[in-house]
């Protein structure tokens, strides 16, 4: 069966080496490959420091994807892999009663996380710090490298498909809007009436010796930052979210208050070079949930991953590539259907 995959970010790529390897024919197609979403993410693989109040199934998802995290990283070589857990941190009263919210959060859903003292785990962190929480499974991984081991494994083409059996639409944020691309795919490459949008999001990559290893999520003063620190000396720091249609500006206002928070929850970095400011975006949906299905007999759609496409990728490729070969999905693909919203 001959597949032709519409869009080479995270998603797309993953869905294509699962389906090679599973013996399909199949080729990525996307004029401006692996430049999107996936190339501005942290890459936090936290189904539970992200787990949220009425997000039931997609922490299931989550967390089915979190667990074959490791052995899908083992398949691509060196991709930064890091299993040091995720520790989210509070400071005045309000920022500690959000983290106590979230405890009993992941206490109802019998998520593992403990009340530790922050500095104790990470004595560089500021001493203004009142309480903070540990998730021990929130792993990070580079999804940079992992696009770039992804390519080495995968067959993309700036040009358009001839005939084939299937397409998957994978096209992140651009699902639903005609790109009026080179790439001439039908309809400018757009599935038209699916609800994705673009959610703006900035981050910035820092350089320096950090001292840390567990990724950081921030509460300071009503303000969320995280910090992600990787074995090679780079430190990410994100994220805002705005709705500013397909805008990526990266706006002084977004990196001063980025900057601010982050030095404040890790002194340290004040001293870090600043190497890169970047804005993405995410494929947002109306539910936080991706769409994954058959849209047609001859289409399948994997978009709307919105924060969650770097740690939703393992998952989204099996299931894609169950759906290809006919086979039952592992698991209950219905919450994500793509036309549950009509
Ligand atoms: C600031 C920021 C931080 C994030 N941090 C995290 C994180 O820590 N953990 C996490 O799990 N997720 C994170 N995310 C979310 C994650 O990046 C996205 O969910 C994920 O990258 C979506 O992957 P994708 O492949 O669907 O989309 P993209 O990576 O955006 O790829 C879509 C591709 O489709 C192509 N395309 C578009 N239109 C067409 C067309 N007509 N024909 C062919 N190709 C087309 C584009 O060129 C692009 O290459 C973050 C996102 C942002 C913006």
């Amino acid at each position: 069966m001959r597949v032709a995959v519409q869009g080479a970010g995270i998603i797309g790529l993953s869905i294509a080496w699962r389906a090679l390897s599973a013996g399909l024919d199949v080729t990525v197609h996307d004029d401006n490959p692996a430049r999107g979403a996936s190339n501005v993410a942290a890459g936090m693989l936290a189904p539970v420091a992200e787990a949220y109040f009425g997000e039931a199934d997609l922490l299931r998802l989550s967390l089915a994807s979190a667990a074959r995290w490791p052995e899908f990283a083992a398949g691509l070589g060196e991709v930064g892999y890091r299993d040091d857990g995720t520790l989210l941190v509070g400071r005045t009263g309000d920022d500690l009663r959000e983290l106590a919210r979230l405890f009993q959060l992941y206490a109802d859903w019998r998520l593992p996380a403990e009340k530790v003292d922050p500095r104790a785990l990470e004595p560089a962190l500021t001493p203004r710090l009142r309480g903070g929480l540990l998730t021990p499974g929130d792993h990070q991984v580079d999804p940079r490298r992992v696009l770039a081991a992804l390519r080495e494994r995968v067959p993309v083409s700036a040009t358009p498909p001839g005939k084939v059996d299937v397409t998957v639409v994978a096209t992140g944020a651009w699902t639903g809007q005609p790109r009026g691309s080179a790439i001439g795919l039908p309809g400018g490459g757009a599935v038209v009436g699916l609800p994705v949008r673009p959610v703006h999001g900035e981050v910035l990559r820092l350089r320096g010796e950090p001292s840390i290893r567990h990724v950081v999520r921030g509460y300071i003063d009503g303000k969320y930052v995280y910090i992600v620190p990787r074995k090679d000396g780079e430190v990410v720091v994100g994220a805002t979210t705005a709705e500013r249609g397909f805008s990526t500006r990266v706006t002084a206002e977004g990196v001063r208050d980025l900057l601010d928070t982050a030095i404040e929850v890790l002194p340290e970095l004040a001293d870090y070079e600043l190497v890169e400011a970047r804005a993405g975006l995410r494929p947002g949906t109306p539910d936080n949930a991706p769409l994954i299905g058959r849209l047609d007999p001859r289409t399948i759609v994997s978009t709307g991953h919105y924060r969650h496409g770097v740690l939703l990728a393992p998952i989204t490729a099996e299931v894609v590539t169950s759906l290809l070969l006919d086979r039952e999905p592992s698991v209950d693909l219905a919450p994500f259907a793509p036309g549950r919203f009509s």
